[in-house]
């Protein structure tokens, strides 16, 4: 079921040399009720896309239905669609409940309405004992509740988040990352969220649309992002990854990785099935065995180990040329020690 179809939006600013292409032909299904996530580095597009949703910008070309509607002619107050954006835009001097309530009261809806709607949403954000108090005197979590509340009062179909938690400090933040999920799962209303923060996308998402320079390079789920990137960027940019050369064989069933070990290939559709590929696998799909080891798909010697809290990273300079890190929960081995390193039955190869 959609919610929000884009078909071919192009987006673009400024003219001759100075012209930026924002958005490339983008094409994108987000389905009803879910938490879907633009993902990106700064600059791909992740806003404007937002902003267009919300009818804050026009595209050039192609549409955008929203619950199966055109909505292109809309303006902004008219679509069924809010925004919580990064600054909070807070009435400093009203009360919490005043804010919550602003959006119903300037549509002009009856008081008890506007009440029993506000009582919902304060008890919906925990915040029935800060009813009264000014939005001023809050602190930034606070804010932030204030600000979820309020766009979600309105009871919109879609609601847009654009990077509404980089203001926080990491322990808060990754209390809001849980409990905007919660409000997701429990009004039921489609989330889009925007981050550039790859581990918030994971976290918080159903599905994820990892954006480079104006285009859609990879929609998924986040095990599927992150276990099955098809793309060497998409790979790159979501954890740490060792990429590899290997070259296709069985006609794409199989990978040569240096060293002539042979692993099953799990290949993106439409890949080609035979010739010179990249093939990535996350260090902690990596193990240790013996140099001598039957199933010691790589070769190599340990050049360092970092210790990081949860766990090592072992660096491996492999014997073919290349250095690999594999992640270990003890630290298994020691500096200048030969080693064999395990991979997956199959492995992920990439696209350009
Ligand atoms: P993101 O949110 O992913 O960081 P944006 O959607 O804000 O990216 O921007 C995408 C590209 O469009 C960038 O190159 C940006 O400079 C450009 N851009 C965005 N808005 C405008 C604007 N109003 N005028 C000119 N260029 C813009
Ligand atoms: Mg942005």
């Amino acid at each position: 079921d959609v919610m929000i179809h884009a078909g071919k939006v192009t987006k673009t600013f400024g003219q001759g040399a100075g012209k930026v292409t924002a958005l490339d032909a983008v094409s994108v299904d987000i389905r009803k009720n879910e938490f879907f996530t633009l993902l990106g580095p700064s600059g791909c597009g992740k806003t404007t896309l937002l902003r267009l949703i919300a009818g804050f910008e026009l595209p050039d070309g192609g549409q955008i239905l929203l619950d199966g509607q055109e909505i292109g002619h809309l303006p902004p107050y008219k679509r069924p669609v809010n925004t919580v954006f990064q600054s909070y835009a807070l009435f400093p001097h009203m009360s919490v409940a005043r804010n919550i309530g602003f959006g119903l009261e300037m549509q002009g809806r009856p008081k008890s309405e506007i009440k029993e709607a506000t009582d919902r949403m304060l008890a919906l954000v925990q915040m029935e004992h800060l009813a009264d108090r000014r939005t001023d005197q809050l602190s930034g979590g606070q804010q932030q509740r204030v600000a979820l509340a309020r766009a979600l009062a309105p009871k919109p179909k879609v609601l847009l988040l654009d990077e509404p938690l980089s203001a926080l400090d990491l322990k808060l933040r990754k209390e809001m990352q849980i409990e905007l999920k919660r409000l997701q799962e429990e009004t039921g209303i489609t989330f889009v969220f925007v981050t550039h923060d790859q581990e918030e996308a994971l976290t918080m998402s159903d599905r994820i649309a990892v954006m480079k320079s104006g285009a859609i390079l990879q929609v998924g789920a986040p095990k599927q992002i992150y276990n099955n990137p098809a793309r060497r960027f998409v790979a790159d940019f979501i954890g740490d990854i060792n990429i590899l050369d290997g070259k296709l064989a069985e006609n794409g069933a199989k990978v040569v990785l240096p060293g002539g070990a042979s692993v099953g290939a799990l290949l993106a559709e439409g890949a080609a099935r035979d010739g010179r590929v990249s093939v990535a696998i996350r260090p902690e799909n990596m193990g240790l065995t013996a140099p001598d080891a039957t199933d010691a798909a790589l070769k190599g010697r340990v050049s360092n180990i970092v210790y990081f809290g949860a766990g090592h990273n072992l660096h491996v300079q492999l014997d073919g040329g290349g250095e690999v890190m594999v992640r270990r929960a003890q630290s298994e081995a020691e500096i200048g020690a030969p080693v064999g390193l395990t991979v997956p039955d199959a492995v992920q190869v990439l696209v350009d």
